[in-house]
């Protein structure tokens, strides 16, 4: 099955007893047994519910995985994950990571004993300085947030394998649409599927799939134990996001490619963000490992006052945070998504008062390159 046609036809279609061709949504709690311990699959809407079955096993199917989990946000599902470890365990991670994941392995994790430590993972050699006795796996984003920095999954989960640690990737801007890390030899990949596979800005949830039977299990036991499970309704509304991601994410694109090709000419803008970009370090590696680049984008103007400037004049671009969806989004991640980490640190990682990040949406390309144009003037 092609990419597109797996969206539609993946996982579990409708419903065999009415021929409903969307999976109802099952909003229920609890489920009838003819006896104790004898049930139909389901006995509590924690441990499993039908609608957010039917979502697990598309997800499953579009990463190439072994099962699928839902959660009630992104950070629910990060944060259920970094639940297979224990205290005393570290975890490598990729230093521009998204601002939530910094922080929760920063100001709670750490407070039960699992150590975390920041590295640039576009290169191999960072992680390996890093490796210690008790590393247990290594984390990484590609591309990553906001510099779009790409590491390479392939020579990283060989990289992993070798040492026995495992490779979990968060696979939030790209999509299963653009890239399956679990081809590459990753262990875990999760989602934000608040940003592209909601799509529409109306849902907030994470998805996890998995690689082999053991975490499989370890991963139920998880869900089911930790609760922070999604529900019904927002399993439904993931399911109907998903079956237009793939017409979603070619317009994205195509979008994207027009709007750094004006940039790319604009004498206010001192540097470009993008994949797609042949002399962005890693576009060989991008090429090789993902089917497109993305909707995302990053820019730097120079200065906070006019990034600022540039804000107040956008009409087509709503200032807010997150990303992935149909409406165009624009924001400063020094000051919004990733304020929470330290000032110095962000300097340090090239995350400037003047970086404007954009999520290019799905309005006509040539309105959205008149409105950055009017505001760059
Ligand atoms: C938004 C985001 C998250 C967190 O997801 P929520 O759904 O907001 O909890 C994690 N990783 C990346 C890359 C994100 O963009």
């Amino acid at each position: 099955m092609k990419p597109k046609t797996k969206l539609i036809h993946g996982g579990i279609n409708g419903d065999p007893q009415t021929g409903a061709v969307s999976v109802p949504i099952y909003q229920v709690s609890t489920y009838k047994q003819e006896e104790v311990g004898k049930h139909s699959g389901y006995e509590y809407s924690r441990t499993g519910n039908p609608t957010r079955h039917a979502l697990e096993e598309l997800i499953t199917d579009l990463e190439n995985g072994k099962a699928g989990f839902a959660f009630g946000s992104g950070m629910a599902a990060i944060s259920s994950v970094m639940m297979l470890f224990n205290s005393g365990d570290h975890v490598i991670l990729t230093d521009d990571v998204y601002g939530g994941t910094y922080r929760v392995m920063t100001k709670v994790l750490n407070r039960l004993g699992i150590e975390s430590t920041f590295v640039d993972t576009t290169d191999i050699a960072n992680i390996e300085k890093e490796i210690k006795e008790n590393t247990k796996a290594i984390y990484i984003e590609t591309p990553t947030n906001p510099l779009l920095k790409i590491t390479d999954i392939k020579s990283v989960s060989k990289f992993a394998r070798e040492k026995n640690l495992l490779l979990i990737v968060d696979n939030t801007f790209n999509t299963p649409y653009w890239q399956n890390p679990i081809d590459f030899g990753a262990d875990v990949v999760l989602h934000s599927a608040t940003k592209y596979i909601g799509g529409h800005s109306d849902v907030v949830a994470g998805l996890v799939v998995v690689n082999s039977e053991k975490l499989a299990e370890e991963m139920h036991f998880i869900q089911n134990s930790v609760g922070a499970v999604l529900g019904p309704q927002d399993s439904w509304l993931l399911m109907r996001g998903l079956k237009t991601l793939g017409v979603r994410m070619e317009e994205h694109e195509k979008n994207t490619a027009k709007i750094v090709q004006f940039l790319q000419g604009h004498p206010a803008v001192e540097k470009i963000f993008y994949p797609g970009i042949p002399s962005h370090p890693g576009n060989d590696i991008a090429v090789e490992q993902s089917r497109g680049f993305g909707g995302m984008l990053s820019f730097d103007v120079g200065s906070g006052e006019k990034a600022d400037e540039l804000l107040k004049k956008v009409k087509y671009f709503t200032l807010a945070e997150s990303l992935g969806a149909v409406e165009s989004l624009i924001s400063v991640p020094a000051r919004m998504t990733h304020a929470s980490i330290p000032k110095d640190r962000r300097e340090e990682l090239g995350i400037t008062e003047g970086l404007i990040r954009i999520s290019v949406g799905l309005e006509d390309a040539d309105d959205l390159i008149e409105d950055l144009e009017n505001a760059l003037s």
